[in-house]
C-alpha cells in the first residue's frame, strides 16, 4: 500500500487496530491530498489543524484500547451541518459568517464515535441545485474531468467530489430529492439516503423539512453501512426523528439474495433513455439475476406527476424554512430604511438566483387562491405516488433504477442554465423517493464512452436499509467498478 488514502474505513480501521498505521499518519496523508486538489474546490473551510490534534487523541486511545468505532477516522462534512464553533454557511451569501453554537446531532454521533473532521464541504446554495453551481463560493469540479471541467452534481457535490478524489474517508451528505445519489454516481462513489426518520435532523440547516435526509457518501458499500451505523438514531430534539431500532447495517454485508425480488419498473423506462444508461441498467439487472436474485417488471403507474410534485412541495417548504434569514437575528444584514427596507436590502443580497427563483415559486404555490391548485394537489399526489411503491412492495423486495438519466454535463453548460427545468429534470428517477420516505443508495456501476461514472439506484422499503446493503454489496462486486 503506498498511499492510505486508497484504503475504505473498513481497512483503515483494521490497520489502525492492528497498530499497523497510526491515525496521525493517516489523517496526515488525507492532508496532503486535500491541499494537492484545491483545484476541485470541494473544502469551503479547513480544519485541518483541529483533525490533527483529534488524531493525536485517537492515537492514544488506541495504546490504551479505548478507541471507539470510528476512532481516528478523517472525515469531510458537507456544510450544510451545523458544527460547533465552526462556520456553517450552507454556501450561501446570507450565512457565509455564521458560526454555530452548537452541534448537530448526526456530526455529534460520528464525534461520540472517534471521527475526526477535515473540513466543510462545499454544496449547492441551501443545497438547491443538481450540479453544485448554484455555491456562493462557486461550482466543485468533478475529480473525473477530462479537459473541460464537468460537474461533481449536486447538491452534496463537495462530499462526493472529496470522496472521489480521496481528499477523506468519507463524508456527511443530505438528500432532499437526490443530493446524495446523483453527485454520487456522478463522482463514481457510493451514497445512501436512509429512510426519511432514520437520521435526526436537528442542526441541519433546513431546505424543505419533509423531505430532508442525511446519508454518507463513501467509497464503498461497506463503508457505507460503517457510516450509517455511527450516523443513524433517534433523536428527541427532531420530532420527526424514528425510535425504530436501528439495526446493524454492516451485518447485512455478504449476506447471500437468493430469491429476493427485484423490480425494474417499466415507467423509468422511456424510449429517449440514454442507450448507455439502459445498457447498464440491464447489467445490473443481470449481475443480481446470476447472484439469485429473481427480477420481475413492475409499475409506479404515478412517476410522471413526480418532478412536477416535487417541484411544489420542496419550494413551499424552502419558502418558509428560508423566512428565517431577515437579517435580524443572525446572518448577513444589509441596513435598509426601516424595517421592511432591511428585510429586502437582506434577501436581496444574501440569496443567489436558484434560492430566490425557489422562494418564489413556493410563496406562489402557498398563497391564497393557488394553495388549493398547487399545494394541496401536490400533496394529493404526494400520497399516489407512495401508493404506487406501497403496491410495488407487495410483488418485490427492491426496485433497481439508474440514478441520473445523464452522465456528470460540463460546468456552465448553457442548456441547463438557460432553462432551471432542464437541470431539474436530471432528478427524474431520485425524487419519488422523498418524495416517498424511502431508503434508497446509488452506487457506481460502470463509466461511459467518456470514461465518466455512471450510477445505479436500489430503492428499498421504508427501515429496509438491510436489504440494500444486502443487494449492494453483490452488485458492486459485479460490476467490479475501479475506483479513481
Ligand atoms: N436537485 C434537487 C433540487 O434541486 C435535489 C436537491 C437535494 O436533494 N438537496 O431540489
Amino acid at each position: 500500500m503506498n498511499d492510505l488514502t486508497d484504503l475504505t474505513i473498513a481497512e483503515s480501521l483494521a490497520k489502525l487496530k492492528a497498530k499497523e498505521i497510526s491515525p496521525v499518519e493517516l489523517t496526515q496523508a488525507y492532508i496532503k491530498k486535500l491541499d494537492e486538489n484545491h483545484k476541485y474546490n470541494a473544502y469551503i473551510t479547513l480544519t485541518a489543524e483541529k483533525a490533527l490534534q483529534d488524531a493525536h487523541e485517537a492515537e492514544k486511545r488506541y495504546a490504551n484500547n479505548t478507541n471507539r468505532s470510528l476512532e481516528g477516522v478523517p472525515l469531510g462534512i458537507k456544510d450544510l451541518f451545523c458544527t460547533k464553533d465552526i462556520k456553517t454557511t450552507a454556501c450561501s451569501h446570507i450565512l457565509d459568517n455564521f458560526i454555530p453554537q452548537y452541534e448537530s446531532t448526526v456530526t455529534q454521533n460520528l464525534l461520540d464515535n472517534g471521527a475526526l473532521f477535515l473540513g466543510k464541504l462545499n454544496m449547492d446554495e441551501f443545497a438547491m441545485g443538481g450540479s453544485n453551481e448554484t455555491s456562493y463560493f462557486g461550482p466543485v469540479v468533478n475529480p473525473w474531468s477530462k479537459e473541460t471541467p464537468l460537474v461533481a452534481g449536486g447538491s452534496s457535490g463537495g462530499s462526493a467530489a472529496a470522496v472521489a478524489a480521496k481528499m477523506c474517508a468519507a463524508a456527511t451528505a443530505t438528500d432532499t430529492g437526490g443530493s446524495i445519489r446523483e453527485p454520487s454516481a456522478f463522482c463514481g462513489v457510493t451514497g445512501i439516503k436512509p429512510t426519511y426518520g432514520r437520521c435526526s435532523r436537528y442542526g441541519i440547516v433546513a431546505f424543505a423539512s419533509s423531505l430532508d435526509q442525511a446519508g454518507p457518501i463513501c467509497k464503498d458499500v461497506t463503508d457505507c453501512a460503517l457510516l450509517l451505523n455511527c450516523m443513524a438514531g433517534y433523536d428527541a430534539k427532531d420530532s420527526t426523528s424514528s425510535k425504530r431500532e436501528v439495526p446493524d447495517f454492516s451485518s447485512f454485508i455478504g449476506m447471500d439474495i437468493k430469491g429476493l425480488k427485484i423490480g425494474i419498473p417499466a415507467e423509468y423506462r422511456p424510449d429517449g433513455l440514454n442507450k448507455e444508461v439502459a445498457s447498464y441498467w440491464d447489467k445490473a439487472a443481470k449481475i443480481l439475476e446470476d447472484c439469485g436474485a429473481e427480477i420481475i417488471h413492475i409499475n409506479l403507474p404515478h412517476t410522471k406527476y413526480a418532478l412536477p410534485t416535487y417541484y411544489v412541495i420542496a419550494p413551499a417548504e424552502a419558502s418558509s424554512n428560508l423566512a428565517r434569514y431577515d437579517g435580524v437575528r443572525y446572518g448577513l444584514r444589509v441596513d435598509g430604511n426601516g424595517l421592511d427596507e432591511q428585510y429586502i436590502n437582506t434577501r436581496t443580497a444574501g440569496f443567489g438566483a436558484e434560492v430566490k427563483r425557489r422562494i418564489l415559486i413556493g410563496t406562489y404555490v402557498l398563497s391564497a387562491g393557488y394553495y388549493d391548485a398547487y399545494y394541496l394537489k401536490a400533496q394529493k399526489v404526494r400520497r399516489l405516488i407512495k401508493n404506487d411503491f406501497d403496491e410495488a412492495f407487495k410483488k418485490c423486495d427492491l426496485i433497481l433504477t439508474p440514478t441520473s438519466p445523464v452522465e456528470p454535463f460540463a460546468i456552465g453548460d448553457t442548456k441547463m442554465l438557460e432553462n432551471p427545468i432542464n437541470m431539474y429534470l436530471n432528478d427524474v428517477f431520485t425524487v419519488s423517493v422523498n418524495l416517498a420516505g424511502l431508503p434508497a443508495m446509488s452506487l457506481p456501476i460502470g463509466l461511459s464512452q467518456h470514461g465518466l461514472p455512471l450510477g445505479m439506484q436500489l430503492i428499498g422499503r421504508a427501515f429496509d436499509e438491510g436489504t440494500i446493503f444486502k443487494a449492494a454489496y453483490h452488485l458492486e462486486r459485479g460490476a467490479n467498478f475501479v475506483r479513481m
